[in-house]
């Protein structure tokens, strides 16, 4: 059988989508890829295809057990044998498995990747014609990743014991390309062999809100106008969820919360209602998600902004599906940050992870900041390019476009006023004229820039301060807690040489008070 009959007789589909063409030829040819493809892209099939036209086993290794259980009934749906093989399958369904696979029977399994660290497992596996291990969710095994998961790193050596010398597939929607790298020499998969498609969706509106008053009136106000549609609402804490989902309730809306401190019975329940459209717009924390394939999910917001780029696209990339015009939201609100930044203080992380992570909540400022694209910066970020998308919050943004050059330079004065030696906190205290401890510490009061832009709230400062960073003239180092300094381009204000400019309504203050009202 050739992919395309395959694609045809066993999934009903006629063409191939972008990339999976190229990776399945190669994987049918005996090559180590590397897949990387946006959510939704039809990751699965690049290994599903070859499990059926090659004629031994595939092993697919995948972090969830909720996700394996569902792909194995999508596929036995389709008439496509493949079981599961995790902790929560009994010893004795085992054997049998193996059995069947060893007849020729089952061609796909799929199992997480402790199973397959397990010596006992490899030894069984050695009675079986590997010839393909596909590895889901990749960049799980970087460190330099967002999702990094020691497993995944002792899966190459694993591998390299099977005495069928299978060949790797990995599979990933989010790798930057120092990710890439660090799959490839991992996993010994050549560059040429990365398979990488473009990052765009353009089918989703990727959108940036800072609420004019709260965040659930935003939400509450949205939903009215979207009540027979899809959508997922992501809170970053369980109490979070909790408060949001009895807001709305309390407004009639059809929502149902979703976290990992609710019973699997509930999870599991809550998950059906949302699959098949009895509830419309799910609550949730990061823990839901992975696994659920609803391809007309028409809304993503995240109502408590995002931890990074990578997992934000992740979760945004879960609208659209189906290739129809879909709405991903970033209620974006500094606080979030802090709160996140938080998180990263506590951890115990090496220093240079700790930056990493630093640098990549910096990332999602600039990004809830920036005047461009969204969707090109989300690409950017990615190590790739596309042109503007002409339809997220900024390509549609008409607000006038206005001179701030003055205001921009007494926030790049201060910064080289402090050396640059403070984060954004300090720069916005010290800009505004704040009395409170910290700056006497520093002796702000002397500085000549002190309380320059007393006329602005603390809050609209550091959004001042924001809008630099994305724009570049600012820039944040590193080194344990990200410090603020000017950048080149920086410089050349300073010096008189460029001007500043931002579109913004002509009323000043934007504040906004968080999920509380
Ligand atoms: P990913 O794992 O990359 O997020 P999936 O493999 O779950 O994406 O595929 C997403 C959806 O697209 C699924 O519903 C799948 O059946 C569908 N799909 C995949 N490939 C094709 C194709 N060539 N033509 C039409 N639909 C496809
Ligand atoms: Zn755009």
């Amino acid at each position: 059988m050739t992919p395309e009959q395959v694609l045809k007789d066993n999934f009903g589909f006629k063409t191939f989508r972008s990339g999976q063409k190229e990776v399945i030829s190669r994987v049918i040819n005996g090559e180590n890829v590397l897949a990387v493809m946006p959510t939704g892209g039809g990751k699965s099939l690049c290994y599903q295809i070859p499990a059926l036209v090659k004629p031994g086993v595939t092993l697919v290794v995948s972090p969830l057990i909720s996700l394996m259980k569902d792909q194995v009934d999508a596929l036995r749906q389709n008439g496509i044998a493949a079981a599961a093989i995790n902790s929560t399958i009994p010893q004795a369904e085992v054997n049998p498995i193996l059995r069947q696979a060893y007849e020729g029977r089952i061609k796909l399994i799929y199992v997480t990747p402790e199973r397959l660290n397990m010596e006992y497992f490899r030894y069984q596996l050695n009675f079986l014609p590997v010839d393909l291990v596909a590895i889901d969710e990749a960049h799980c095994i970087s460190q330099w990743g967002h999702d990094f998961r020691p497993a995944y790193r002792q899966l190459k050596a694993a591998i390299d014991q099977l005495r069928s010398r299978p060949n790797i597939l990995a599979l990933t929607a989010t790798a930057t390309p120092a990710v890439q790298a660090d799959i490839g020499e991992q996993l010994a998969i050549e560059k040429a062999n990365f398979v990488v498609t473009s990052f765009a969706r353009p089918n989703i509106s990727f959108q940036v809100v800072h609420p004019t008053n709260s965040s659930r009136r935003y939400i509450r106000e949205y939903l009215a106008k979207h009540q027979d549609e899809a959508g997922i609402i992501y809170v970053n804490t369980r109490k979070g969820v909790d408060q949001l989902t009895a807001y709305l309730l309390e407004h009639q809306l059809s929502v149902a919360a979703y976290h990992a401190g609710m019973d699997p019975a509930s999870r599991a329940r809550v998950q059906d209602d949302f699959q098949f459209d009895r509830v419309s717009t799910i609550v949730a924390t990061s823990a839901f998600g992975m696994g659920i394939d609803k391809s007309n999910v028409r809304f993503v917001i995240h109502a408590t902004s995002a931890q990074n780029i990578e997992s934000y696209y992740q979760e945004a990339g879960r609208a659209g599906r189906d290739g129809l015009p879909s709405e991903a939201i970033l209620i974006y609100h500094p606080n979030d940050l802090r709160q996140y930044r938080w998180f990263i203080d506590q951890s115990t992380a090496a220093d240079d992870y700790r930056d990493l992570q630093y640098q990549k909540l910096q990332a999602v400022a600039n990004y809830a900041s920036t005047p461009e694209c969204l969707q090109q910066y989300i690409v950017r970020y990615f190590g790739q390019d596309c042109p503007p998308c002409g339809h997220c919050s900024n390509c549609t943004d008409e607000r006038t476009v206005q001179d701030i050059t003055a205001e921009a330079k007494q926030v790049l004065k201060m910064v080289q006023e402090l050396h640059g030696r403070f984060g954004k906190g300090v720069v916005a205290q010290a800009l505004t004229g704040s009395q409170n401890k910290r700056m006497q510490e520093i002796g702000a009061s002397r500085l000549a820039s002190f309380g320059s832009l007393k006329q602005l709230s603390k809050q609209r400062a550091a959004s001042l301060i924001d809008y630099l960073l994305a724009t570049k003239l600012l820039e944040t180092a590193g080194a344990q807690y990200p410090v603020i300094q000017v950048a080149q381009a920086g410089w050349a204000v300073l010096r008189g040489d460029k001007k500043v400019t931002r579109r913004q309504e002509a009323a000043p203050d934007r504040s906004h008070t968080q999920l509380e009202e």
